[in-house]
């Protein structure tokens, strides 16, 4: 079994990360990131369509990879979510890989508690680091609640952005 991580502790653990490196500033760079935690990232043809990407491991250094016919905003997406995966220890146990389909940060059908939860911890993560908290309240109030112009300071997509914003304590 792996650690539960609860909202705030996947928050914390998100930003901690960034400032470790020195990559708390926007757009956040997910492929420095990568690097720092020993993860290659490569575009793939997935013959399958509907996969986002996925990420193994092989001794203590990790491959991900995201799907070339995806777009860039989707990808940034899907590596931070990959990135979750590897952070939160999802790959420190027996699993050496683990696939994700039709990712996105909504998604909540999955077919067993356990993968849900691994999943749905990753895609809280993947927002925690592309939208930190803080910046979200800044960027907000420089764009004065316009989506599209802060989605394009997160690298995100308008729709990843519109329901990072909603959750949002933005009273800061
Ligand atoms: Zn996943």
């Amino acid at each position: 079994m792996n650690k539960k991580y609860d909202d705030a502790q996947i928050e914390e653990l998100a930003v901690a990360e960034l400032k470790k490196y020195g990559l708390y500033e926007l757009p956040i760079d997910v492929h420095r990131l990568a690097r720092y935690k020993n993860a290659t990232i490569y575009t793939a043809d997935f013959e399958d369509k509907s996969i986002s990407g996925m990420i193994s491991k092989k001794g203590k250094s990790y491959s991900i990879y995201v799907n070339r016919e995806h777009s860039a905003t989707r990808n940034q997406f899907t590596i931070a979510h990959e990135l979750g995966h590897l952070i939160l220890g999802h790959l420190d146990g027996d699993r050496q890989s683990i696939t994700d389909e039709q990712l996105n940060m909504y998604r909540r059908d999955y077919t067993n508690d356990d993968e849900r939860r691994l999943e749905v911890e990753a895609n809280k993560f993947a927002a925690a680091l592309l939208m930190p908290t803080e910046f979200v309240i800044q960027v907000w109030n420089e764009c004065e609640g316009d989506l599209e112009a802060m989605a394009r300071r997160f690298r995100v997509s308008e729709a990843a952005m519109g329901y990072r914003a909603d959750h949002v304590d933005r009273r800061g």
